[in-house]
């Protein structure tokens, strides 16, 4: 049996990996700026990671959600104390397109209303509710396009609100950085304005943080830099540092019912052992300021060059716009200097370091990178 050939691949095959370093099957060393679309959070086979992971599978790897599992417990208190949202509550699921369904769902249910309002160039996923939610006509099945989701253009705070006034939207989603439509910012202004008007329209405002959260920003979740708190936060990437996992955070506002949610793998014990093992790790290594301070080194660092437009972003969520198409760029970072990047369209060099990068790596890709441009 073929794969489905659906992906376009370089031809590299990873066989190990170590914090921000990749070996492929001939022995040749990368140096990986990318963490597999933002998943590697900590630091590919960190010790304790893998630690945590062995010891609970020679526990109990999987029950179902018919029974206590402390685990799911724990994380949800650490979670809450680790990103400031002590008083929301955990729904755990296995990935970032699933939270963003199932906060959909749980802000249709808590609303009575069906319509979401969501941004040009945003991404939410790849499942049937996700797609719909996100604006690329080149992935929106005839299915899809069933779903009641209006599009606004991001910080332009007027169009929202005729959507808001007209009375049946039951939720604002919006990126906390876009990421794949091109690291775009919302203003910390708009944000703001968002949340109030979200308020008096009763919309319920979420955030997804599956990309722009869990430290990347140099804030556990990139929405905490304007200050809100919105009905919702979903999660995914790098939650669990590589072991599928995702989860939504939800305001004290809704009301739990039984039923109204679920998942067979969500929570799991390997999961919730992955996602324990990355907050030990980010609090013991302090990765959220080494996000923002190397992150912050990369940004004003890029080299000025006429072919490059804007480079934007905060913290290892960073975006390089340049004039002109970006493939060529991207195969020599690849295949003469070994380092992985990634790409927000055909112009933009996209970077999402594993958050322990250290200043000499992100100096090894500022050398290259000059020596490519
Ligand atoms: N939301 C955002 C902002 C994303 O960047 C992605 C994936 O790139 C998703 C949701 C979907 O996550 P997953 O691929 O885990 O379903």
């Amino acid at each position: 049996m073929d794969l489905f050939d659906v992906y376009s691949l370089f031809d590299v095959t990873p066989v190990k990996a170590l914090g921000c370093k990749v070996w492929d099957k001939d022995g040749q060393e990368y140096l990986d700026l990318y963490g597999g679309h933002a998943v590697i959070s900590v630091g590919h086979s960190h010790p304790h990671y893998i630690e945590a992971l062995t010891e609970q599978l020679s526990k109990i790897g999987f029950y179902s959600n018919s029974v206590i599992n402390p685990l799911q417990e724990q994380l949800a208190s650490r979670l809450g104390a680790a990103s400031g949202y002590e008083d929301y509550s955990l729904f755990l699921d296995n990935s970032g397109a699933e939270s963003n369904e199932n906060a959909a769902k749980l802000a249709s249910f808590h609303t009575g209303k069906d319509r979401i309002i969501a941004f040009r160039k945003s991404f939410h996923g790849r499942t049937s509710g996700a797609v719909a939610l996100t604006d690329n006509p080149k992935i929106v099945s005839p299915f899809n396009a069933h779903h009641k989701v209006s599009f606004c253009d991001l910080n332009d705070l007027d169009s929202v609100e005729t959507e808001l006034m007209k009375g049946d939207v039951a939720a604002v989603l919006i990126e906390g950085i876009q990421g794949c439509g091109g690291i775009n910012l919302p203003t910390e202004s708009f944000l703001q304005n968002l949340e109030i008007l979200c308020r008096k329209f009763g919309a319920v405002l979420i955030l997804d943080e599956v990309q722009s959260g869990y430290g990347r920003t140099g804030k556990f979740f990139a929405h905490q830099w304007a200050g809100i708190r919105p009905g919702i936060i979903t999660m995914g990437k790098g939650i669990a540092n590589g072991f599928p996992c995702g989860g939504i955070l939800i305001s004290p506002e809704f009301k739990a019912v039984k039923g109204m949610l679920g998942t067979t793998f969500g929570g799991n014990y390997l999961a919730m052992a992955a996602a324990l093992a990355v907050l030990d790790i980010i609090e013991s290594e302090d990765l959220i300021n080494n996000a923002l301070k190397v992150g912050e080194y990369l940004k004003a660092n890029i080299p000025q060059h006429p072919s490059i437009k804007e480079v934007r972003g905060r913290g290892l969520m960073l975006g390089i716009e340049f004039n002109t198409e970006v493939a060529s760029i991207r195969r020599k970072l690849l295949f003469e200097k070994h380092i992985f990047t990634g790409v927000a369209g055909a112009n933009m060099v996209r970077l999402l370091a594993p958050l322990c990068l250290s200043m000499e790596q992100a100096d090894q890709f500022l050398e290259s990178f000059k020596q490519v441009l």
